[in-house]
C-alpha cells in the first residue's frame, strides 16, 4: 500500500481504485439480495478455512460453497482489462498478483473439499445468483446423499 501513495495516477485510475477497493459493493450487494429473496441464507466476509487469511464474499458454510465478487479492475476481468498507461508495469505486476493469489484461494479451496464461484464485478446478479444457486443445490443434494437423510439444515437466521 506504501508505494501507492508515491505514483501518479490519473482520474480515471483514482476512481476505479476507490469503487473497487472496499466490500458490499453494488454487484454483491445484489448478489446477497437475490439469493436471500430466494431463500438462501449464509454468511459474508468469512475466511472459508482456518488458519488460510483468505476471505470469501459469500459462504454456504455446510455445504462448502465460497463465492467471491471480484473487481474487473484488480482483478483482471478479460472484458473489461482497461490497463492504465501511466505506471502500466506497476498495475499490470499488481493485478497479475491478484490473479494468481485468486488462483491460489481457488486451489486450496478446492483441495479442502469446497467449491470456490467467482462472480465479475460488470456480471448481471440475478444470472449471477442463479449459478450460484444451482451450485449450492447441487451441493446440498450430494451432502445430503452423503448423510444419506433427507434434511440437511442448512438455514440461518437473516442477518
Ligand atoms: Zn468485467
Amino acid at each position: 500500500m506504501a508505494g501507492m501513495r508515491v505514483l501518479e495516477t490519473t482520474e480515471a485510475t483514482r476512481s476505479r481504485m476507490s469503487r473497487q477497493r472496499s466490500h458490499d459493493t453494488g454487484v454483491e450487494m445484489a448478489l446477497r439480495r437475490s439469493l436471500h429473496a430466494a431463500g438462501f441464507r449464509y454468511r459474508v466476509h468469512r475466511r472459508p478455512l482456518k488458519g488460510v487469511r483468505r476471505e470469501a464474499d459469500i459462504v454456504f458454510g455446510p455445504v462448502k460453497v465460497a463465492v467471491f465478487v471480484d473487481g474487473c479492475f484488480w482483478h483482471g476481468c478479460p472484458e473489461h482489462a482497461t490497463w492504465p498507461k501511466r505506471n502500466s508495469g506497476f498495475w499490470r505486476e499488481k493485478i497479475e498478483k491478484n490473479r494468481a493469489r485468486d488462483a491460489n484461494t481457488d486451489a486450496r479451496l478446492r483441495e479442502a473439499g469446497w467449491v470456490a464461484l467467482r462472480v465479475w464485478e460488470h456480471e448481471d446478479a440475478h444470472e449471477a445468483a442463479a449459478r450460484v444457486a444451482a451450485v449450492v443445490i447441487e451441493r446440498r443434494a450430494l451432502l445430503a446423499d452423503r448423510m444419506n437423510r433427507a434434511r440437511v439444515n442448512v438455514v440461518e437466521p437473516p442477518a
